[in-house]
């Protein structure tokens, strides 16, 4: 006899997957809940995780690769992962997801909603998954995704004060303000973020275009003009904007499926 068709919901620790398991809860009652932990996870990601557990009355699957962070960055002699080179979400997401799944057949439910419709993520392309997306077939937008959370009394997870996105520490998707804001909020995450920068090829970092966490310079270049940017992005927020600070400009509408929703 075939095997029954797996359902499964990935959790990033983001508003989206979270809500989407809410709204998917009593409608798929054999759904499997996962999450794949690259062991570089914001401490705030793991309470959110498990109080949605609570909620859902079921164990959220961590998933996790054979070989850490450190080893792959290794085998990719040192160079830090970016938008450009995304190997991070390759061997820490997606392949565990599918040895996990093997050759299984599953319909994976996916957060986009519908006002991003258009937005691209980075998924499996494994073909005995298939993707489905519940919140643009039935048109749910950004405001519902709200409603769906403060309804369960889960809110948003405690990150969003200061961070827009789920995933790493040290995601090179982070604004730099939020680089500001980490240093902040969790020091010796920050800390072990600028270890990994100094561990760069000496030559490269000297380049003009060394690959660094935040685009065009070092965390602590970046700490330094603390001020500079703390100031950018109050005029920011009082729709005063002027483009005094070209580099500072640095919100990226690229994300990830497997790591932001
Ligand atoms: S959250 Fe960012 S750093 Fe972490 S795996 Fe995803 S893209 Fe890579």
């Amino acid at each position: 006899m075939d095997k029954p068709v797996r359902h499964i919901l990935g959790l990033s620790g983001g508003k989206d997957s979270t809500a989407l398991a809410i709204y998917m809860r009593d409608r798929v009652p054999e759904m499997e809940y996962f999450f794949c932990d690259t062991g570089a996870e914001l401490p705030d990601t793991y309470e959110y995780l498990a109080k949605l557990e609570v909620y859902l009355g079921k164990k959220i699957v961590r998933l996790s690769a054979d070989r850490t962070f450190d080893h792959w960055l290794k085998v990719y002699r040192g160079t830090l992962p970016s938008p450009q080179m995304r190997w991070c979400t390759k061997v820490l997401k997606i392949e565990p997801l599918e040895k996990w799944i093997g050759n299984d057949k599953a319909v994976s439910y996916v957060g986009l909603r519908a006002d991003e419709a258009s937005r691209k993520g980075y998924m499996s392309t494994k073909k005995n998954m298939m993707s489905v997306f519940p919140f643009i077939d039935d048109g749910l937008e950004l405001r519902d995704i709200e409603d769906l959370l403060a309804e369960s009394g889960l809110g948003k997870p405690s990150y969003y004060e200061w961070r827009s996105r789920s995933g790493c520490y040290f995601c090179f998707y982070q604004r730099k303000q939020e680089w500001i804001s980490l240093s902040e909020k969790h020091p010796d995450l920050f800390k072990n973020a600028i270890h990994y920068e100094s561990k760069l090829d000496h030559k490269e970092t000297a380049s003009k275009n060394p690959y660094t966490w935040s685009h065009g310079e070092s965390l602590t270049e970046l700490l330094n003009r603390k001020h500079e940017i703390k100031r950018y992005e109050e005029k920011k927020e009082s729709h005063l904007l002027v483009d005094i600070l070209e580099a500072d400009n640095d919100d990226n509408e690229d994300f990830c499926a497997a790591c932001h929703l």
